[in-house]
């Protein structure tokens, strides 16, 4: 495959964040149909609203822990069906450790059956509470089976397991891709993830709630070129896993800084208790990106949330005020009518 044009892929979990970003950038590469299947347990049927006009997208809402069956050619699996927020998937640990194991499989299925690539939305936790800075994909990471964080790890290091597995058993085309910390439009408002919390508390007007002493680190890549490195990636040859994230790393309270600096306000600080297991470092090394892929960020992280608060804005703006009866408006004709008898 050379380009996304003419070309029909499946996007599991097309209603998220991330994978509404990625319905709209097939579509917007000329695929003939991106069919989007999700049970909406994160994500928003919303979120693909403004890219439907775009072009052939079917919606399906569908547990993809249920068997996956599709009529005619797929070209291309993307998996990025699983809570992916801290606070999802302490809420979700039983389903996430599910869509991980059964979900992949049975989208791992469908790419066989379909002779399709298939592509698996891997992260940077599989890397844990890293012993090697900055994470290069020959590390094996350090993660705590049984923490509060080990039904996402675990199930994502299962998931890159079996994706191994079905290529080395049934020759299939697989993908790799460790995504490192992803912001941008259409998170939600309630997501828990630091760059929507800053915002949306930047918005209010409260204060930006750092856990621990906001000296841990993290590297804000912006959705965009995000989703640039996912498409490159699938129509690439390359089956080891890939990096791809924004290499800039931040201390938390370094993020705060920056939220504050974009929206003008003057936001402080309440710090809260750190959370068990939260890693104390992330950066990638995005060395194999660059030479296989020829990819790398292009957006600051200033630029990146210019793009987020106004997205938040629109989705925090009050709805118009539904006008109420004692309202002072001008009278109708038929209460004018009345009026005069
Ligand atoms: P998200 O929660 O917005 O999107 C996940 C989507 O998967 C949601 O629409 C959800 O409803 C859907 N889903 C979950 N379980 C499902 C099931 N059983 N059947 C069908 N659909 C299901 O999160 P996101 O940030 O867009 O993440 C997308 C993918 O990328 C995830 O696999 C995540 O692990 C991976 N990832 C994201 C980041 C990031 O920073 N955004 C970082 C690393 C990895
Ligand atoms: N964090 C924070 N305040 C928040 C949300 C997150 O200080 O309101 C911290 C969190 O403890 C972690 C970092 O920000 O150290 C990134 O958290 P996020 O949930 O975005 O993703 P993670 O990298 O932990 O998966």
């Amino acid at each position: 495959m050379n380009d996304f044009k003419g070309r029909r892929a499946v996007v599991l979990g097309g209603s998220g964040f991330l994978g509404s970003h990625l319905c709209e950038r097939l579509l917007r590469d000329g695929a003939s149909e991106v069919i989007s299947l999700d049970n909406l347990v994160t994500g928003n049927e919303r979120n693909l609203v403004d890219v439907a006009p775009l072009g052939n997208l079917r919606v399906v809402v569908h547990d993809v822990t249920e068997p996956l069956h599709l009529d005619g050619p797929v070209d291309c699996v993307f998996n990025l069906a699983s809570p992916a927020s801290p606070s999802d998937f302490a809420q979700l640990p039983i389903e996430t450790l599910r869509v991980g194991s059964v979900g992949t499989e049975n989208g791992l299925r469908l790419a066989r059956e379909k002779g399709a690539v298939f592509l698996q939305a891997s992260t940077s936790e599989i890397y844990g509470d890293p012993l090697v800075h900055p994470q290069r994909e020959d590390y094996w990471g350090n993660v705590n089976p049984v923490g509060p964080r080990s039904a996402y790890d675990e199930a994502k290091r299962y998931g890159e397991a079996l994706v191994t597995a079905y290529a080395r058993m049934h020759g299939l085309r697989t993908r790799i891709a460790r995504i490192f910390n992803t912001y941008g439009p259409k998170m939600r408002l309630e997501d828990g993830r630091l760059v929507p919390a800053f915002v949306a508390q930047a918005l209010r007007g409260e204060d930006f709630t750092v856990f621990g002493d906001g000296t841990q680190t993290r590297s804000f890549c912006y959705v965009k070129d995000l989703i640039d490195g996912l498409v490159r990636l699938a129509l690439s040859d390359v089956t080891e896993p890939v990096n791809l994230g924004n290499p800039r790393e931040l201390s938390i309270l370094r993020v705060a800084e920056a939220v504050r600096n974009v929206h003008g306000g003057d936001g402080r600080i309440a710090f809260k208790p750190l959370p068990r297991d939260d890693p104390r470092q992330r950066k990638p090394d995005i060395s194999r990106a660059r030479t296989l892929l020829g990819w790398e960020p292009r957006v600051s992280l200033e630029e990146g949330l210019v793009e987020t608060f106004a997205w938040f804005r629109k989705v925090m703006a009050p709805r118009a005020p539904v006008p109420r009866a004692d309202a002072t408006r001008p009278p109708s004709r038929h209460e004018e009518r009345e009026r005069r008898g």
